[in-house]
């Protein structure tokens, strides 16, 4: 039995096969996600009336991790089913950007990037979805995994995250002149986030996205102090309640280390979960 996020694009996921296969670095593929079909967010939608009401399913871990919620629904679809949680989004950010095409209602003129350093491609140049599937209370894994290239987590705006890599042992401090006032840029694929996305979280607690091992990322502060955390791991996590959970849980934090004199990486890894393949 299902639990749907009523206020989510409703769909059914009775013929997706959730049986995740766990990639663990590098998003190495795996063929097997590739029968799951791509969950439509379309007004199609099949209601299930008899769960919607319901915030428990049978398996009784079928209460929707209420981080979830902040995610903007008109990019990014929830779906708890059973003990996983399918994140799906458009890739697109619902913020300003000089990523957008020029005649965008989202478009800003460059400030910290100009025309001359951006990367090629627009925003809304991207059509496609990206699907991350993970446990709805994922633990820790026995062995941390490197991250690779390409998406590594999904943001609460809609668009993806990636690491501190700009490409194949290529560290991002060459590309810093193309990135937006959010840390951000497109290329090769869709608009993306290496810094602290400004747009959402500027020194604060804000939650910034769900990691590919499905801990989530907050900004430098943790909510459970105020401040910031002097306990966090090599990866920048650590186990303490948050704003969305009075029972502490692991979860992770931008880390307050100044990067190339003004910016804060965003997630470099390890990851300290079973990363899923974002696709
Ligand atoms: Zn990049
Ligand atoms: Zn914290």
């Amino acid at each position: 039995m299902q639990t749907n996020l009523s206020q989510y694009f409703i769909t059914s996921l009775i013929t997706l096969g959730l049986t995740l296969a766990l990639t663990g670095c590098n998003g190495s593929s795996d063929s097997s996600i590739d029968t799951v079909d791509t969950i439509e967010s379309s007004d199609s939608a099949t209601e299930t009336d008899s769960g919607d009401s319901s915030d428990e399913d049978d398996t009784g871990t079928g209460i929707l991790h209420s981080a979830y919620y902040e995610f903007d629904t008109d990019h990014v679809e929830v779906v708890l089913n059973g003990g996983t949680v399918s994140i799906e989004t458009n890739g697109l950010p619902n913020h300003t950007s000089p990523y957008w095409s020029a005649d965008h209602a989202l478009f800003v003129e460059p400030t910290v990037t100009s025309y001359e350093q951006m990367a090629p491609g627009n925003i809304d140049e991207f059509v496609g979805t990206y699907t991350l599937t993970v446990d709805n209370t994922p633990e820790k894994a026995a062995d941390t995994s490197a991250t690779g290239l390409g998406a590594i987590g999904i943001a609460v705006s809609g668009s993806v995250i990636y690491n501190d890599e700009e490409g194949p042992g290529i560290a991002l401090d060459g590309a810093v002149g193309s990135l937006d006032f959010n840390g951000a840029h497109t290329g090769p694929q869709s608009y993306h986030y290496h810094l602290e996305p400004i747009s959402f979280s500027e020194d604060d607690s804000n939650l910034i996205g769900v990691i590919a091992d499905g801990f989530f990322l907050y900004g430098r502060k943790c909510n459970s102090t105020g401040t910031y955390p002097t306990d966090l791991d090599a990866s920048g996590g650590h186990t303490s309640i948050t704003q969305h959970t009075q029972d502490a849980e692991y979860h992770y934090h931008i880390q307050n280390e100044v990067y190339l004199g003004a910016y804060y990486i965003l997630f470099p890894g390890d990851y300290q979960g079973n990363a899923s393949a974002i696709r």
